[in-house]
């Protein structure tokens, strides 16, 4: 784990469409030590994405039973589609990798429970609601509605900044990208001088 290896855990929260999918693979490009977590989820792919790579695509029924079973470190229903992180994967990666998740504040929130983890922290937004609304039009991923619904989670988002260690904005991507970088780069540097 990261408390007693060399390994840390980064989890990048942030409103949907602040940027978050393209820095976490920016940095997994850089950093080859880095994996990204690869999520479950009851939501139905995107055409650009592959199971197994973007999310592990399951049906709600086998996401209950993995519940029950209580296979995940964290999980949470969002946009009336569950989420989730499985235990095995972590325990897996982090014997040998960094580790990256692309998760919401109540899956940070669960996360931090673990004392085993102890997971870096760091929460991206636009520099307001009017850029996150444009991000979200943009991208075209997501269907009206869907656009809708992810801009009026924003409030809700934003209000769990305190949960978390460090607070991005992302005027500039490259600008962002280097801040994300030096809070891993010290992080590593800190855990090694402990070591
Ligand atoms: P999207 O549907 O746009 O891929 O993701 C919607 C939201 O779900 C994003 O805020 C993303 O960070 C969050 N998310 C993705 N995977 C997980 C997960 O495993 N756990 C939790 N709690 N949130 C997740």
């Amino acid at each position: 784990m990261s408390g007693d290896g060399e390994n840390i855990l980064v989890i990048l929260s942030s409103p949907s469409g602040v940027g978050k999918t393209t820095l976490t693979k920016k940095i997994q490009q850089k950093y080859q030590s880095f994996k990204i977590s690869v999520s479950h989820t009851t939501r139905p792919p995107r055409s650009n994405e592959v199971n197994g790579v973007d999310y592990h695509f399951v049906s709600e029924s086998k996401f209950e039973t993995l519940i029950k079973e209580k296979k995940f470190y964290e999980y949470a229903k969002i946009f009336e589609n569950y989420y989730g992180t499985l235990k095995e994967n972590v325990d897996r990666t982090i014997t040998k990798n960094d580790i990256i998740f692309d998760i919401d504040w109540q899956g940070t929130q669960q996360l931090s429970k673990f004392k085993n983890l102890k997971p870096i922290k760091i929460f991206l937004i636009t520099e307001n609601k009017n850029e996150l609304k444009k991000r979200l039009l943009n991208r075209n991923q997501n269907t009206e509605v869907e656009v809708e619904k992810r801009f009026n989670a924003f409030d809700e988002d934003i209000k769990h900044w305190k949960d978390y260690d460090y607070i991005i904005i992302n005027k500039n991507l490259e600008v962002c990208f280097k801040q994300i970088e030096n809070i891993i780069v010290n992080s590593k540097k800190k855990l090694s001088s402990l070591l």
